[in-house]
């Protein structure tokens, strides 16, 4: 690394001032509500002139994505100037600008797979929250099997016929583009695939929600009928999307692993004491409940140890492989132990679904929603299935 301590205190404290005066001090405070969560794109309204100032300022600094080169719109930060961003918005409390599935997906595997045209025109739009992306890789008959999928790419002079359906396609409906596997070759399975680009105006595509347990209706079902798409929007060669698909999932479950990390404001056992009351040593006045939470809070802490020692593997260009399978199985499991102990502290109140003073069924709708991460991006059982074959060694089933 070429920086000395000097220049990165000089950079710290620079990073300070900007986001003393940049950052809002409405954006200073937790997001409360899903509102208050930024996904950018063509649709997306904001929830106040703050939210849409923060993102265009950390947008135009390339700070939604501090890492990606300038080039297409990023910082242009290496591991240490982006670990002190990212101490020193947190000291601030400066909020996340810009959720994205482009982020976090696509603009990884377009760095790596992408044309040059391409990165160019798309990262950009991507880090400043201007396009918002869908993923359409499932189908109802392909999940935890996803190369069996069958959404057809008819292969034509300057474009791409694209007939089919996916299903559980999170925010297809407030997408601007998806990023979606396609069928090019019947002949072949892994190797008949392609990764396409569709912008969800094209005529021909259409989408239906699909309500869920929690009440909400995040995903949907996305339908293609007879849809062109130009030649130009694949994404590396002709039916070797398969590749990319597989890089694009090692990112994807990186990011909801990390979702184990992500302890709360009012760390459980301090949650729950505050319901449940504390006996003569101070101590949570329940010592079933309060054996488990301290099993818990020990796993938070190793699993967050975890994935930094893993991070640090990573930038040292030694981290397994197969290590973000870990990670995700983990990290969601351990996010539903963690809401599995707020419902218990929380009691009967923690059943409310509606209403101020829970926050709208805070608990329970968290709860009930962590049961969806150990399923999306694959599910638990197959997370362990690559764990074992490709970390462990052992023999397949
Ligand atoms: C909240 C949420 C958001 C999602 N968002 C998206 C999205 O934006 N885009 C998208 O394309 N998809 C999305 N998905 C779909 C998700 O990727 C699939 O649900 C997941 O891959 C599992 O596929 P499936 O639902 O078809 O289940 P199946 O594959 O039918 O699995 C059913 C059960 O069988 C088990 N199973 C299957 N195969 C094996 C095996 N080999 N060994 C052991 N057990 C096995 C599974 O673990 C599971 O318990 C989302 C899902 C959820 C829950």
């Amino acid at each position: 690394m070429s920086e000395t301590t000097t220049d990165l205190e000089t950079f710290r404290r620079e990073t300070r001032a900007w986001l003393q005066a940049n950052c809002p001090s409405e954006m200073r405070r937790p997001a409360k509500t899903e509102a208050d969560i930024c996904w950018g794109g063509k649709r997306f309204k904001y929830q106040s002139e703050a939210q849409r100032l923060w993102l265009q300022r950390m947008g135009e600094r390339g700070w939604t994505v501090p890492m990606w080169p300038r080039a297409y719109g990023g910082g242009g930060l290496d591991h240490a100037q982006a670990a002190i961003l990212r101490e020193e918005m947190a000291a601030l409390k400066c909020r996340v600008p810009l959720q994205s599935f482009g982020i976090w997906m696509l603009g990884p595997a377009l760095l790596k797979y992408g044309s040059e045209q391409q990165k160019r025109h798309y990262l950009r739009q991507i880090a400043r929250g201007e396009i918002r992306w869908c993923q359409g890789y499932s189908e109802p008959n392909a999940g935890s099997d996803l190369a069996s999928l069958a959404t057809k790419a008819e292969v034509h002079e300057d474009h791409f016929l694209v007939n089919g359906q996916k299903i559980w396609t999170s925010y297809a409906d407030e997408a601007d583009w998806m990023f979606c596997l396609v069928r090019t070759d019947t002949a072949k399975k892994h190797t008949g695939i392609s990764f396409i680009l569709i912008d969800m105006t094209t005529p021909g595509v259409s989408t239906r929600p699909i309500k869920l347990i929690s009440g909400k209706s995040p995903f949907c079902e996305t339908f293609f009928d007879n849809v062109k798409v130009p030649s130009s929007q694949i994404v590396g060669e002709l039916n070797a999307g398969w590749t990319i698909a597989k890089y694009l999932l090692t990112h994807e479950r990186e990011m909801i692993g990390g979702i184990g990390e992500r302890s709360l404001p009012t760390p459980v056992g301090r949650f729950a004491a505050e319901r449940i009351g504390r006996d003569p040593a101070g101590r949570l006045d329940d010592p079933v409940l309060r054996a488990e939470i301290a099993r818990f809070e020990v796993d938070e802490a190793a699993f967050s140890a975890w994935t930094k020692l893993v991070g640090a593997q990573a930038r040292g260009g030694e981290a397994h492989p197969a290590v973000s399978s870990a990670l995700k199985y983990y990290g969601t499991e351990l996010n539903k132990r963690r809401w599995e102990l707020m419902a218990a502290a929380g009691g009967a109140d923690a059943l409310e679904w509606e209403g101020a003073r829970s926050q709208d069924g805070t608990i329970a709708r968290t709860w009930l929603r962590t049961k969806g991460n150990s399923i999306e991006g694959g599910t638990s059982e197959v997370q362990l299935n690559v764990v074992a074959k490709r970390i462990l060694g052992l023999p397949g089933a």
